[in-house]
């Protein structure tokens, strides 16, 4: 009789270490450092009641974590999926720290979520979750010390009741306590697409070093929410070949490239990318391994792991989502030579306007979009050549430069401020 083995499930808390100790190695970190570097600082779990429509009271799990202060307030986005859990926002932690030295943004690492998943519930539940949750933030969140944005699930509506419940309870707007929000109530100009226009600018760059350019590119994009939604029409724009997309639901394909403002049409019509008219129907792991010239993973974690590395087609991937990547799957597509462009980089155009609507909002000032794009060209273009700079000195992949940049940016900066007490 044939058994069947269950699927290794995968803790992205423990790849995010690993990810973590190869770079400390490396740097011959000092041990006590590195025990400081390897967990968070802060580790915050709420269980909180919300009324729901029927009458009846739910109580949800709530989490945010701060994985390290040193380089400035903390700052991570907030996720509503019924798979949170602790580990995985430790690890969406320690990554935003990384990230935000990699790109020179002095925020330090966190990241929060509600194991919930919103679609089974109404816009009024919703809210009145998101108001309960960031209530019991609010001892830990403030535009001095947390400053949460949007992530997997949650947008800039969510954003404006986090603020609307934290400026309640304040007395005053505090515009600055979250990023992401609508752009009447603060936001930032460009926010919206920052993330996904961030991975099309280290693509370009990524190409240029390559002596190519965007055009008729094929590329696949897993994921067609905010960031892959958003970097599939820029590239589609470009002048690339979209010839691949997909939500939690399954995929489409088409070869000869897809016409993607009429997929977006088609989403918000019927609520998912399949059925589209002229393409086939792929499920995500087919798509992750489709012919193609770059694959965008911009969904969830672990998507790229030892058992479909050998298989992946394309010749440069860019991780728009955190963590689509497993430590032992690294070493397969580096040894194939697969041109990587590392989460803690690629997808950082998010944080990095985040960033930037924070300082407007500190400063009650309001840029305009050309202004934001080019800080964020100049960041994510800056950011790029470093990371390269790095991976051809030490003869390494991106993954691992960015990782010697960002960890030894963190540790200068725990070092210089000495330990308390
Ligand atoms: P989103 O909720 O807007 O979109 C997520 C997309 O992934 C949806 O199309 C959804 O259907 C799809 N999806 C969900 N589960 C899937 C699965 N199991 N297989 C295939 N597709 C699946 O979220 P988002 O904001 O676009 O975030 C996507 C990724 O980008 C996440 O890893 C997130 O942490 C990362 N990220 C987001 C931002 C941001 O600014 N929103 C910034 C940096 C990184």
């Amino acid at each position: 009789m044939a058994i069947q083995q269950a699927p290794r499930v995968i803790n992205p808390w423990h790849v995010a270490q690993q990810q973590f100790d190869r770079a400390a190695a490396l740097l011959e970190l000092d041990p006590g450092l590195r025990e400081v570097l390897r967990e968070p600082r802060r580790e915050f779990k709420i269980h909180f009641p919300v009324k729901m429509d029927d009458g009846s009271v739910r109580v949800f799990t709530g989490y945010r974590v701060h994985h390290n202060l040193t380089r400035g307030p903390a700052k991570g986005g907030i996720r509503y999926h019924q798979d949170v859990n602790l580990d995985e926002v430790k690890a969406l932690a320690m990554w935003m720290t990384w990230k935000c030295a990699v790109v020179g943004i002095p925020f330090g690492g966190a990241k929060g979520g509600v194991a919930v998943d919103p679609k089974q519930l109404s816009k009024r539940e919703l809210e009145g979750l998101t108001r309960r949750f960031t209530t019991e933030l609010a001892v830990v969140i403030g535009p001095e010390k947390d400053i949460p944005a949007p992530d997997v699930n949650t947008n800039a509506q969510v954003m404006a009741w986090m603020m609307d419940t934290y400026s309640m309870h304040a007395g005053y707007t505090v515009p600055g306590v979250v990023t992401g929000k609508p752009v009447s109530l603060g936001g930032s100009e460009g926010r919206a697409e920052a993330t996904g226009r961030g991975t099309v600018y280290c693509l370009e760059d990524a190409l240029r070093h390559m002596g190519e350019d965007l055009a008729g590119q094929r590329v696949v994009v897993q994921g067609f929410g905010n960031v892959g939604g958003t970097a599939a029409r820029l590239l589609h724009e470009a002048g690339a070949r979209v010839i691949a997309v997909s939500d939690v639901t399954g995929g489409i394909h088409a070869p000869e490239g897809l016409d993607i403002k009429a997929v977006s049409r088609w989403m918000s019509e019927h609520g998912y990318v399949s059925g589209f008219p002229g393409a086939h129907t792929v499920s995500n792991a087919e798509l992750l391994e489709l012919d193609c010239d770059v694959l965008i993973p911009a969904a969830l974690e672990n998507q790229i792991t030892a058992q479909n590395a050998p298989r992946i087609k394309a010749r440069i991937l860019a991780e728009a989502a955190n963590g689509p990547t497993t430590p032992d799957a690294d070493d397969i597509l580096t040894a194939r030579g697969v041109f990587l462009i590392p989460d803690i980089l690629c997808n950082a155009g998010g944080v990095s306007v985040s960033y930037f609507e924070w300082v407007q909002d500190l400063n009650r000032d309001h840029w305009t979009e050309s202004v934001v794009n080019a800080k964020l060209r100049e960041i994510m273009d800056r950011s790029f050549g470093e990371v390269l700079v790095m991976s051809e000195r030490e003869a390494c992949d991106m993954r691992t430069a960015a990782y010697l940049l960002a960890v030894d940016r963190v540790a200068s900066a725990t070092a210089l401020r000495g330990l308390y007490p």
